[in-house]
């Protein structure tokens, strides 16, 4: 059995803990005599893996009990509607920040239901390569929440420093940064994630919610699909159908998982130590180039390029013979992308810089 380098952004590297406890698991799960996927949700078993997810969950972030949590299907991608249509009142306002695709997808999903939504901020001037200033935005008066990406995946930045929302509430989707370093929730209204950047099988996001943001059916402003009704998986802990049972399972696993490595102190802690080694050799290096703000880096997704495409095409190619695989840039970006996700070892990223090195000296003319 081989297993290489996965600088893949998503779906992305996994625990080898984990994967074998779920290979382990496969045929049998807890005396069951059958895998959970083969399981109903509607099972004691079931029901005790979904709890477990949550109450696990509920203690690595330290989520204040006036928050709910949910896990629903769609991945990211849904919840750009969802937000909407459960978040806007009668005015349906709201300021987005655009600091890469994903958010500009936000925003563009948001239109589809009101024409008073606004960005407020952008780093499009700069192809995304910087977190706009936030400290002073035109949020007005009767907007329903502030929206951001906190993390872009694609452009390789982060917020480090949350905006100034004026007292609204603050939407972010943390989808490539979750449980990459502990956040004070108390300061989001809503934070949601797809899990396949840092916690699980692809095809669903967790959403953690504040209560008093949750909206009665007859208070939406739109006629919403019982399932994007936010009250709906709340009432239902999360099963008000059949839930993506395998992606809650495998993420409940991943959660124990950062438990055991010291919770998301000692994640961040390593996270950090991966990208600096990245970031040190970066600046040093007379063939790649960040192109990104210093303040504004990410440590989870880290962009590179030599500046010529073909060489940078030699690089992937070149970095596959060496296990070092999933290492190409977004096609909106080019170059190179190493996301160094909470499963890829300190090893992996140590073998990528060795392998720069190598490649720098060799095509340096
Ligand atoms: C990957 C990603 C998404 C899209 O996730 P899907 O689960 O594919 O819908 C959205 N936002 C961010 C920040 C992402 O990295």
């Amino acid at each position: 059995m081989k297993r290489v380098y996965n600088f893949s952004a998503g779906p992305a590297v996994l625990p080898e803990e984990v994967l074998k406890e779920a290979a382990d698991e496969m045929l049998d799960y807890g005396g069951s005599g059958m895998s959970i996927m083969e399981m109903s949700h509607r099972t004691k078993t079931f029901d005790k893996v979904i709890q477990d997810a949550e109450s696990d969950l509920r203690e690595i972030m330290n989520i204040p009990d006036n928050y709910k949590v949910i896990f629903v299907q769609g991945g990211a991608t849904t919840q750009f509607a969802a937000v909407p249509l459960n978040l806007m009142s009668k005015n349906k306002k709201a300021a987005y920040i655009e600091t890469g695709n994903f958010s500009k997808k936000a925003y563009q999903e948001a239109k589809i239901f009101s024409d008073n939504v606004r960005i407020v901020a952008s780093s499009k001037d700069k192809n995304y390569t910087y977190i706009p200033d936030c400290s002073s935005l035109a949020i007005e008066p009767d907007d329903d929440y502030v929206y951001i990406c906190e993390n872009n995946t694609i452009f390789g930045t982060k917020f480090h420093t949350l905006p100034n929302t004026c007292g609204k509430p603050l939407v972010s989707d943390q989808s490539s940064c979750f449980l990459s370093e502990p956040v004070d929730v108390s300061k989001y209204g809503v934070i949601y994630a797809g899990v396949q950047k840092n916690v699980g099988p692809a095809g669903m996001a967790i959403v953690i919610i504040r209560e008093d943001l949750i909206k009665d059916d007859a208070d939406l402003q739109f006629p919403t699909p019982t399932m994007l009704r936010w009250k709906t998986q709340i009432d239902n802990g999360s099963l008000y159908n059949t839930p993506n049972s395998w992606s809650i399972y495998v993420c409940g696993k991943v959660f124990k998982w950062i438990k055991a490595q010291g919770g998301l102190v000692a994640m961040k802690k390593r996270n950090e130590e991966k990208a600096k080694i990245l970031y040190d050799y970066l600046e040093t290096s007379k063939l790649y180039k960040n192109g990104v703000e210093k303040d504004s880096r990410s440590i989870m997704n880290v962009v590179f390029t030599t500046g010529d495409a073909d060489l940078d095409a030699k690089f992937v190619e070149e970095a596959k013979k060496c296990n070092i695989v999933s290492i190409k840039g977004h096609r909106m970006v080019g170059g190179m992308r190493a996301s160094i996700y909470n499963a890829m070892p300190k090893e992996g990223v140590m073998a990528l810089v060795e392998f720069m090195k190598k490649f720098e000296k060799e095509n340096l003319q």
